[in-house]
């Protein structure tokens, strides 16, 4: 079998000519709201996370009025993203922090750090997660970060490119060196269409997807319903 990269290679060819080269598009937020809409993500659904994050902005349009938010009134205002109180209280200790640390509601000084460290201060912040904080960095920063949600992790099981007990975080720091150049974000969407449409939870749809030829789990299936 090619080695890692290689693999990623072909992977990310056939995807793209499969589904074509995504836009960044939603995720084009300033970094502090995009910081905040992370910290709303954790254990919900990205519609309940919306909903929550519309009626924040609405009720607190700039960093100012929410950093002055009463913290009752602000897990009232997200309540739809849920575990409120604990989020309320994160967002206001992340803006305090950043108030405190740089003098103002940026984290612009993230461009000039290398990726580990950019995501270990990510990660510093109560509430982000390895997942949320490779998303923001990939898509407010461009840093080469991978991020594993649930359908990238079930298909690079799929696929064999980790080892059966590797955790999302864990095939996320795999994956991530070896993700051809420039192709992170498209890599990462195009996987998440597959997991979506194609390579579902159960039942995927090997004989219907564009890395049939390419991967072990794909190959075995088909030859198991061939003969069944
Ligand atoms: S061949 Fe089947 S198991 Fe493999 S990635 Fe495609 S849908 Fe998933």
């Amino acid at each position: 079998m090619k080695g890692i990269s290689a693999r990623l290679a072909e992977i990310n060819r056939r995807l793209a000519s499969n589904f074509g080269v995504p836009e960044p598009g939603p995720h084009e937020l300033p970094p502090v709201w995009n910081l905040v809409l992370t910290i709303l993500s954790q254990n919900t659904t990205d519609t309940s996370r919306d909903r929550a994050f519309a009626a924040l902005r609405k009720k607190y349009p700039t960093f100012p009025r929410l950093a002055a938010a009463d913290a009752e009134e602000l897990a009232e205002t997200i309540r739809p993203a849920g575990l409120a109180r604990a989020k309320s209280a994160s967002i206001l200790a992340a803006l305090s922090r950043l108030k405190q640390e740089r003098g103002g509601y940026t984290l612009d000084f993230l461009k000039s750090m290398p990726l580990p460290e950019a995501r270990a201060y990510i990660t510093s912040f109560g509430g982000v997660g390895v997942k949320t904080a490779n998303i923001l960095l990939l898509f407010s920063f461009g840093f080469p970060a991978f991020p594993v949600d649930t359908h990238v992790f079930r298909v690079a099981k799929r696929l064999e490119l980790v080892p059966p007990s590797a955790s999302p975080e864990k095939t996320a720091f795999l994956l991530e060196p070896h993700i051809p150049e420039g192709a992170h974000v498209c890599m990462h969407l195009n996987i998440i269409q597959l997991g979506r449409g194609i390579c579902r939870p159960r039942n995927p749809l090997c004989l219907s997807c564009p890395l049939l030829k390419v991967c072990p789990t794909g190959a075995k299936l088909v030859s198991e319903r061939s003969l069944s």
